[in-house]
């Protein structure tokens, strides 16, 4: 079969990789039906992340089950499934607390841009649609399996309550599903901080009532002026960088709470600053296998449609030019199809 391989920082080669088998009784294999490029695939191809020999990428993925290992009981050959970028038993402690993104036995995804895929820890990380839904879902379906998923874990950490206001931090895929979640949960005003138009747009239609166009302290004084100089009750920290997580702080009011979803790189929290702030603050990688009935049923119900983030579907062969159109931001997000 053939896949995405990283070479090295800005070389993505569509190539014959191992097949998708199943190593495991706990694992199934599915065809790919959409897959794409995160954000976060551009870390490694910016070189922002080491890459020391090639490998495979990709950890986006709603697919058909193609074969089941012989402890997947749930699932059998044709079904259409979505998971989570973290696999996880959903039986273990952890996951029974509802962080099955720290499972004891979680895999994160890697090989997922790719025909067909292998999924450890099946039984517990995918989740079934009735029946194959319509191919006009399936952009949305693949935003739940990340990003959609973790602008909902953002909203959730951020503690985003009816009536309340919230700021985006980004204006990435996340950040965009973010807003979508903050909606949801009934936030009254949604402040993004964004400086590019087709995105701004897009966050408005998400929900958006606000867009800050500056940045670093300049962005955090425009969000106390939208805030009666208080700050904001809830802050969605959707990028990882210092500066990004650094505005996430100081938009908070007291007491306020900040969920903090980028993957941190290079970002470090005082903690005397955090103490006198009396801000709350969590993140992680989202546990999107929580909420995937939840989002699964508001996509295929139409309430919303988070795979407006992809503005760009390419052959999966053309899986490079994903990469770099994302990279020159010319794209949010590419949709990949096999
Ligand atoms: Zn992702
Ligand atoms: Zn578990």
């Amino acid at each position: 079969m053939r896949g995405a391989v990283i070479h090295a920082p800005g070389d993505v080669r569509f190539e014959t990789v191992d097949d998708a088998k199943i190593l495991k009784p706990t694992d199934a294999v599915i065809r790919t039906a959409v897959t794409c490029v995160c954000g976060s695939d551009l870390w490694p191809y910016r070189g922002a992340e080491p890459t020391e020999q090639a490998h495979p990428m990709g950890h986006e993925y709603v697919g058909f089950v193609e074969e089941v290992g012989a402890e997947v009981t749930a699932f059998e050959p044709g079904q259409f499934v979505v998971g989570s970028f973290a696999t996880s038993d959903n039986t273990c402690a952890n996951c029974r607390n509802g962080f099955q993104s720290s499972c004891l036995n979680r895999e994160f995804m890697s090989t997922c841009q790719a025909e067909y895929v292998r999924i450890p820890n099946a039984q517990g990380t995918l989740v079934a649609t009735d029946g194959t839904p319509d191919e006009k879902f399936w952009p949305g379906l693949l935003a739940v399996s990340d990003v959609m998923g973790t602008g909902w874990w953002a909203a959730e950490a951020a503690e985003v309550r009816p009536g309340s206001t919230a700021v985006v931090v980004g204006d990435g895929a996340v950040g965009l599903c973010a807003v979508i979640a903050a909606k949801e949960m009934g936030a009254e005003r949604i402040i993004v901080m964004s400086r590019h138009e087709p995105r701004q747009k897009l966050a408005r239609e998400f929900g958006a009532t606000d867009i800050v166009t500056e940045r670093g302290e300049e962005g955090v004084a425009r969000i106390k002026e939208l805030t009666n100089g208080i700050g904001a009750d809830s802050v969605l920290e959707c990028v990882g960088t210092a500066q990004a997580m650094r505005q996430a702080l100081h938009s908070a009011r007291p007491g306020g709470g900040v969920g903090f979803v980028g993957v941190p790189h290079e970002v470090a929290v005082d903690g005397r600053e955090l103490f006198f702030s009396h801000v709350g603050l969590r993140g992680g990688p989202a546990p999107v296998r929580r909420y995937l009935p939840d989002l699964i049923d508001r996509v295929l119900t139409g309430r919303i449609d988070p795979g407006k983030v992809f503005d760009l579907t390419l052959p999966l062969d053309q899986v490079a030019e994903g990469y770099r159109a994302m990279d020159e931001r010319r794209a949010i997000k590419a949709l990949l199809k096999p």
